[in-house]
């Protein structure tokens, strides 16, 4: 790529640890090849110890490979010739010789919980064998780690909280204690001190507004104080400032059931268009914002937003019934929840983790990933591993084995196993095993993942945001719509950032689209977008985004940041349904659920199955997919 003339001044010649991993393997640092020098050479430190840790690099601890995460390029590149039918006819000689009694395929949480729930009824002693494409377990939940000046600060790259909008099932919850996690202790470990004065801001850029201005007080200080503040139009202001308040009824003479009606096959943005009479200029400034499933203000049915008390709604004398809610089932871990990944694979394998740990030591509990795949050990988890292709032996109602082909290091190996739990992506599924009925492999096929990114940059001070007096901004327009300070959890050890001069995670998130498009359309445009960039492009495209925000601040790009990693989601959350997008089917007919059956000696987990993006669907999917296999050996 050929760098823009600022790049230099953003410090993109900056030796920082962004190394590209292809394969596995560090294929450089760009920075530093750009500088001349090597990260030592420029005086970052080389990774120190994780806390109470053997010594790491990056080279055998994941978690400390930053540049290009998340479903980084090597991980996914058997997907495109999988889907073409590449591996459908494979030779007996791919055979390994390994039994086992399950194969999982998915490392995330959902075949974690797989695993974990099997041996819980069958015995720690079953041979039980987890495939995964990425160098990492977890799935989405992925842990980020710096060190930096002799400090370890982690972040997470995708799954962020034990929090769910619906309550955790008997499955779940069972799950989530045994683990050794009490959710209700959240608030022990989330003191944020002087962060807690700091607000959020909005940031208006000028390809849209006309200039670049961040206006602190979103939320905080009254909308009409904040909006006279912003570039905006003055008719785009009013427009604004009327919807944030009390609003008339925009839909005189319908009886509350039409109004639902006629709202539930809108968008947001088309009610706020042609019923609240907004400007078009008004609707930029809400461009970020949306509904359930990272879902933007013209994608999101009027009906959920008016339901989730969004704006412009307030006049219509709308009732909804009180969504039903667990008081505080939310926690977060300095990881998100691949410490509760870490947790599940201390009691799978228990030599790779020392103990028992449990929710307060797991964060700083060294992780030995030479021990995840041992031969003689009953659960093994072999990463960069992508599952090509699942036969069984036979007919799938009489077979007793089933034949899992996979691809490591280039090569093809075949192991057998007596059942297969497919915890990975729905889409996939119909190319690994074509013998489905042709139903199930349109209904498995249906969804279109969200892609998102949860970046995470390492800056060595965050005295401009304190100077701005902001902790979060939002950029409606720009493709990381999000930025926020991680100032981590303090937990077991692991101390979180509490004051301006102290390195902290600064997090960008995105999930882009193609405002104007149908929602899978515009899920597909933006997993092609994120697709198509590299990590140059991401690292420049986040220096000069900071740099606008933060400027004002004495922010400086080149000496603020020192470490990126993007976690880019190309298949983010599990896609779930709306009435603007969806056709009403009744539950049993939806494709989720036909897409789940049973096949033979398969089950499916994985949150695409439960069409709902979060841990514990990820949980309570595993535990029907472990339930079916059962009652298919007759174990019941
Ligand atoms: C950025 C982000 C933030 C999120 N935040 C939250 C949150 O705060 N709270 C929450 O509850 N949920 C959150 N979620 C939703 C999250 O998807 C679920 O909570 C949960 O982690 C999903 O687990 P899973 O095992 O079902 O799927 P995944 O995590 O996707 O795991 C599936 C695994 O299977 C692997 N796989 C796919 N194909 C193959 C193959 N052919 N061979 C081998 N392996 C394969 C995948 O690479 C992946 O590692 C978030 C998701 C994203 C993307």
């Amino acid at each position: 790529m050929k760098l823009p003339r600022d790049a230099r001044a953003l410090g993109m010649d900056r030796a920082i640890p962004r190394r590209d991993f292809l394969n596995g393997i560090a294929i450089g640092i760009a920075g530093a090849a750009l500088a001349g020098g090597t990260s030592s050479a420029a005086g970052i430190p080389e990774p120190q110890a994780a806390a109470g840790a053997t010594p790491v690099d990056a080279a055998q601890y994941p978690p400390l490979r930053s540049g290009l995460r998340g479903n980084y390029p090597a991980a996914i590149e058997a997907f495109a010739p999988l889907q073409q039918g590449t591996y459908r006819q494979l030779p007996t000689s791919t055979d390994s010789g390994e039994k086992y009694d399950l194969v999982i395929v998915g490392g995330g949480i959902s075949g974690l919980a797989a695993a974990h729930f099997w041996r819980r009824a069958l015995g720690t002693d079953q041979k039980i064998l987890i495939l995964d494409n990425h160098d990492d377990f977890g799935g989405h939940a992925k842990r980020n780690e710096f060190h930096y000046n002799g400090r370890t600060f982690i972040g997470y790259g995708g799954t962020q909280s034990i929090a769910t909008p619906f309550p955790y099932s008997y499955a779940a919850k069972r799950l989530v204690e045994e683990l050794g996690i009490k959710v209700e202790r959240n608030s022990e470990f989330n003191a944020r001190g002087p962060l807690q004065r700091l607000g959020a801001a909005t940031f208006f850029d000028k390809e849209h507004f006309g200039e670049d201005r961040v206006v602190a007080g979103t939320g905080r200080i009254p909308w009409p104080e904040f909006f006279a503040k912003t570039p905006l139009s003055d008719v785009a202001k009013a427009d604004l400032i009327r919807i944030y308040g009390q609003n008339p009824d925009y839909m005189p003479g319908m009886t509350e059931e039409q109004k639902k009606a006629k709202l539930a096959g809108i968008s947001w943005q088309d009610f706020l268009l042609r019923y609240a009479k907004v400007s078009p200029d008004a609707i930029l400034f809400l461009r970020g914002q949306g509904g359930r499933n990272n879902k933007r203000v013209d994608s999101t049915p009027a009906l959920e937003a008016a339901e989730r008390g969004s704006v412009g709604f307030n006049g219509l004398g709308l009732t909804f019934p009180p969504e039903f809610r667990e008081a505080s089932y939310s926690f977060h871990f300095p990881d998100g929840n691949a410490s509760i990944a870490r947790l599940l694979v201390s009691r799978l394998i228990p030599g790779a983790l020392p103990g028992t740990p449990g929710m307060d030591n797991i964060v700083q509990s060294g992780l030995d990933y030479s021990k995840l795949d041992v031969a003689g050990t009953p659960t093994r988890i072999r990463l960069g591993s992508t599952a090509v292709r699942l036969q069984h032996d036979g007919d799938p109602d009489h077979a007793t084995t089933v034949r899992l082909s996979y691809l490591r290091n280039g090569k093809v190996e075949t192991v057998t196993a007596a059942g297969a739990i497919m915890a990975c992506y729905n889409s996939l599924i119909p190319s690994l095993i074509p013998e489905l009925p042709a139903k199930q492999k349109d209904a498995l096929a249906y969804a279109v993942k969200v892609p998102m990114m949860y970046n995470n940059i390492l800056v060595r001070r965050w005295t401009a945001f304190e100077k701005l007096g902001v902790s979060s901004i939002n950029s409606p327009c720009m493709l990381h719509t999000g930025t926020s300070l991680d100032p981590g959890t303090t937990i077991g050890g692991y101390k979180g950032v509490t004051t301006s001069d102290e390195p902290i995670i600064v997090r960008m998130t995105a999930s882009p689209n193609k405002p104007g498009l149908p929602r899978k359309e515009q899920n597909r445009a933006g997993q092609k977008q994120l697709l198509s960039m590299t990590f140059e492009q991401y690292e420049y495209e986040i220096r000069s985004h900071l740099t606008r925000m933060l400027s004002g601040g004495g922010f400086d790009p080149a000496s603020d940041i020192v470490g990126i990693t993007v976690n880019r989601w190309p298949h983010g959350y599990a896609y779930t349904y709306d009435t603007l997008a969806d056709p009403f089917v009744p539950q049993e007919e939806r494709p989720h659920v036909i897409g789940r059956r049973r096949f033979g000696l398969v089950t499916i987990a994985n949150s695409d199955a439960g069409a709902a993006a979060f841990t514990n669907q990820a949980i309570d999917e595993a535990h029907r997919a472990v339930e079916e296999l059962f009652v298919r050996h007759g174990l019941t």
